[in-house]
């Protein structure tokens, strides 16, 4: 049996974190077993569902890279096969046409709720009755036949075995009045004409399982593996809420967030694989299970997020990181000469190594995005304000000059003999190196700065310094 997953969101807001898990952990577990991801939007409730939440939830997932197979399947378009279905259960006498007012609906739901719960929120009046009773003016909704006695488990990959009287479960309706289908049925509808093997999706959907299998079961078709996820909590351990902060894995993405930080973050919580913290993708399809899922709810910890975006950030191609911020500073308006966007290139590692996120990365990047005159803040200002700072700086330049070459190692060199020849302390002479160089206090090694910089744009910006 080859393995098809799907991922189905309703598009009534942004791709939330949780989403995007459990987009993960379809695809993953669809890739692990050579099989298919699909990807369902759930647009049925039209009055909710918007474009907006669509595209927000189809480059949510681009930007994680969870690429779906084939093209997305829009679950209002199925709505005839949805009725057809339905239909053809009454008339294999699955299901049935029921045709209460809602007087008589709203004395049900009273009863019911009197009763503590003993009592089905529908009694089921028209499930034996003879459809020539039917009264004129109303249009009937369809009911499935649930079964009336005994227990239903499932057994989930992830919860284990889980059973539930059937005394629990009411005839629900699958069709409205309207023609229109209700979620249950589309959810199984699809799922069987897609092809679906495994629903894994969130714990909040464990008690709609009982329901849908039944559907499936009344259909004739084989039911789907099950694996109900855990939710993610806040770090306050309550549910995941927007009092939370940011949800939206846009707004990670706004963060500085690198998607493969995103991924490997989501794909630890709630899934471990010995004590692996940091995580391929392709390590993740080849390693990931089922089995290794928790069954208590993982709390979201922004910190852990951060030290792996951190990690990613180090090791990520620097050509790729110099894109995004060249992006960046084409938005601030900043224009990078070709000389200014080869440093970037050439320094983006030192960079790299010191940002959390990609906003960092920008702020750190200035330095060699622009050419000199550069700007200077006012700790490095303050320390070019003395005197015998400048003369540092003349006469370092000057032995620069004469340098044949220009390496780290070979620049270090130089000052730490000027230095030594002076009597002075390398801080000494690092620190104004520094404010004329970078223009700021803090910055990777000066001396990878100064090779990066090149021989012109590093004399140019100390004799702009010295003066
Ligand atoms: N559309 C449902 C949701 O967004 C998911 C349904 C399912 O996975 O079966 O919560």
């Amino acid at each position: 049996m080859s393995v098809v997953t799907r991922f189905a969101p309703s598009p009534t807001g942004f791709l939330h974190i949780g989403g995007a898990r459990t987009a993960l952990f379809n695809y993953l577990f669809a890739k692990h077993h050579g099989g298919q991801f699909l990807l369902r939007v759930e647009d049925t409730d039209l009055k909710r569902s918007t474009d907006e939440a669509i595209q927000a939830i189809l480059h949510g997932l681009s930007w994680l890279e969870l690429d779906w197979d084939g093209a997305e399947v829009y679950q209002s378009h199925n709505a005839d096969r949805h009725r057809e279905v339905a239909e053809q259960l009454v008339a294999d006498g699955k299901a049935y046409k029921c045709y209460c007012t809602p007087e008589e609906l709203a004395e049900m739901r009273e009863k019911a709720k009197n009763s503590g719960g003993s009592t089905r929120m529908y009694d089921g009046r028209w499930r034996d009755r003879d459809p020539a009773e039917a009264p004129a003016g109303i249009d009937p909704v369809i009911r499935i036949k649930m079964p009336q006695e005994g227990e239903t488990t499932i057994t989930d990959l992830v919860q284990g075995d889980v059973t539930k009287a059937n005394d629990t479960l009411d005839d629900f309706i699958i069709l409205r009045s309207d023609g229109t289908p209700t979620y249950m049925l589309a959810v199984v509808v699809d799922d069987h004409d897609m092809g679906v093997t495994h629903a894994i999706r969130g714990d909040d959907h464990l008690n709609n399982a009982f329901r849908q299998l039944h559907v499936f079961k009344a259909c004739g078709w084989d039911v789907p593996a099950f694996a109900h996820i855990p939710l993610i909590h806040g770090a306050d351990g309550a549910k995941l809420s927007k009092r939370h902060g940011a949800l939206g894995v846009e707004a990670y993405e706004e963060m500085g967030i690198l998607p493969e930080a995103m991924c490997n973050y989501l794909l630890r919580l709630g899934w471990s694989h010995g004590d692996d913290e940091t995580i391929s993708r392709e390590q993740a399809i080849e390693w990931f299970n089922l089995e290794a899922v928790g069954r208590s709810p993982a709390r979201f910890d922004m910190d852990k997020l951060l030290n792996l975006n951190a990690h990613y950030l180090k090791s990520a191609d620097p050509s790729r990181l110099a894109a995004g911020v060249l992006a960046d500073a084409d938005a601030a308006g900043i224009t990078v000469s070709p000389d200014a966007e080869k440093r970037l290139v050439a320094g983006m590692t030192g960079l790299a190594s010191r940002a959390k996120n990609a906003h960092e990365l920008f702020e750190l990047s200035h330095l060699y995005l622009i050419d000199a005159p550069i700007d200077m803040n006012e700790k490095a200002r303050d320390s070019l304000a003395d005197p015998e700072a400048r003369q540092t700086l003349n006469e370092l330049a000057e032995l620069l000059k004469k340098a044949t070459s220009w390496g780290e190692d070979e620049l270090d060199g130089i000052a730490r003999e000027y230095a030594e020849s002076m009597g002075l302390k390398l801080g000494k002479v690092a620190q104004p190196l520094r404010s004329a160089l970078t223009g700021s206090n803090v910055s990777p090694s000066i001396f990878e700065v100064m090779a990066v910089l090149g021989r012109d744009e590093t004399l140019a910006r100390l004799e702009i310094a010295a003066e």
